[in-house]
């Protein structure tokens, strides 16, 4: 494989897809490339020309431009806003969550909601999103602790309850669940709560999210429970 080579499908690869809009020279797409070129090159018994590379390069242009985003937030403190829209569409689900502090905080600042709606999308396709959507930000990044992994949001545990609807689930726990469970509830003095209902520590699983009761919480089990004891009594 020869440089020259490189170095004119760079060139045709920068102009075809408008690289230099986004700062990116022929020089550094030939770092980029090279490795891909090798492998193409590779797969022909004798040597492939320009134009067969081009096209191999080309017809994966979704995965090119994946990899250029990812190289671009490597090599690059800061980015522009041309950069940023470059980014948010093309990179993988697993770049924007490698680095969705940094492309959040940005889009947020130029009050991007659009790309901030598309970062939303990819880090649920991530992996790395919790069950729990932050306040704050709207990602579901909350952990157990309260701690937003997007935006650093630290959220008040009552703020949070007052979030999701804690006494419309509480009250939607106290009617569907058994005696025991309710009784679990009460020994421990806290809820779990897996992302849209609500369970008995003894039901939890591990990294679920916990809720201390208060005294008004606590008084109301204890009347559902009476009344669910008061009708196993009677054989209801
Ligand atoms: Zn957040």
């Amino acid at each position: 494989m020869t440089d020259a080579l490189v170095e004119a499908i760079a060139a045709e690869i920068v102009d075809r897809l408008a690289l230099e809009d986004i700062g990116i020279s022929a020089a550094e797409i030939v770092d980029v490339i090279r490795p891909i070129v090798e492998s193409i090159a590779d797969q022909y018994s004798s040597r492939p020309s320009k134009e067969q590379i081009l096209n191999r390069i080309l017809r994966h242009q979704d995965k090119l431009l994946e990899i250029i985003a990812a190289y671009l937030l490597e090599t690059r403190e800061e980015i522009n806003e041309m950069q940023l829209e470059f980014v948010v569409y093309n990179s993988s689900p697993q770049v924007v969550a490698r680095y969705i502090q940094r492309l959040y905080e940005l889009a947020k600042r130029l009050g991007r909601e659009d790309l901030i709606e598309i970062l939303r999308s990819k880090w649920l396709e991530s992996g790395y999103a919790t069950p729990y959507q932050c306040p704050v930000c709207g990602f579901y990044a909350l952990t157990p602790e309260f701690t937003c992994i997007v935006c650093g949001a630290e959220v008040d545990e009552d703020d949070y309850k007052e979030f999701i609807g804690f006494n419309e689930l509480l009250s939607q726990f106290a009617s569907e669940s058994s005696v025991e469970d309710i009784m679990d509830v009460l020994a421990e003095k806290r809820i779990a709560y897996d992302g849209s209902r609500l369970l008995p520590p003894s039901k939890a699983s591990r990294n679920m999210m916990f809720f201390k009761l208060d005294e008004k919480e606590i008084k109301a089990l204890e009347e559902t429970l009476a009344r669910k004891k008061g009708a196993m009594r009677h054989g209801v």
